[in-house]
């Protein structure tokens, strides 16, 4: 896999008690949650293992948006300092696939919005997932497996663009281009489109009317070649 974002993932370590608490977490009823029991109930080692988890949770998100410049991996808006805005995203909802909860590669940090309010515990951003399963099973990290940009192995800027001009403390336009099938499906699928301000001149009018066509209609485009 390729991985466009530094510090690299694989620069990323979990010491030794953070493996021993992962373990004891996935065999949990909720393992991403395991940091949130109550206390009362909790053997000595069970209490380090929940604190172990928070911490690593703690470090998962400091890690991420470093990697992803304090942007949304999905968005790309801004998160620096609203930290009430920053959900750490499963890519492959840890509903899916709970092996995978604490599983570096499969985390990011994305806003609010595009976590929970949009993206939720949908699967339609993972290829073939209807179907049973991924498209390239044994290979979670295939780029094959996504119909958007994977915030690690997908480089954003290669299939997105985000625009936006601010005057004071008011954005007065903010824009998306796609460049890419990947980029047009993020587009529709996190709603870019409402995140899009127009002013109203001629150069912001022209832009508008060169806005992303559906991805289904870019099928048809294609299918038959107009
Ligand atoms: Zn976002």
């Amino acid at each position: 896999m390729t991985d466009p974002r530094e510090p690299k993932l694989s620069t990323f370590s979990y010491s030794l008690l953070e493996t021993e608490a992962i373990e004891w977490a996935l065999k949990q009823a909720n393992p991403w949650g395991v940091d949130t029991l109550p206390k009362t109930g909790l053997s000595q080692q069970e209490r380090d293992f929940s604190d172990t988890i928070e911490n690593l949770k703690d470090r998962f998100k400091a890690f991420h948006l470093e990697r992803q410049n304090d942007c949304c991996c999905y968005c790309a808006q801004w998160l620096m300092g609203r930290p009430i805005e920053q959900d750490r995203e499963h890519i492959i909802p840890k509903g899916k696939n709970r092996e995978l909860t604490f599983t570096i590669s499969n985390l990011a940090v994305a806003c609010k919005t595009c976590n929970m309010s949009v993206k939720g515990t949908k699967t339609s951003h993972l290829r073939g997932f209807r179907h049973g399963g991924l498209r390239e099973p044994n290979d979670v990290l295939s780029p094959k497996n996504y119909n958007i940009p994977h915030p690690n192995i997908d480089d954003w800027t290669l299939h997105l663009s985000h625009t936006f001009e601010k005057t004071d403390m008011t954005v007065t336009a903010s824009h998306y281009s796609t460049k890419s099938k990947k980029g047009r499906f993020s587009y529709y699928f996190f709603k870019l489109y409402e995140l899009e301000i127009f002013a109203n001149t001629e150069e912001q009018r022209r832009i508008k009317s060169t806005q992303s066509l559906h991805p289904k209609l870019v099928d048809l485009r294609d299918k038959f070649g107009q």
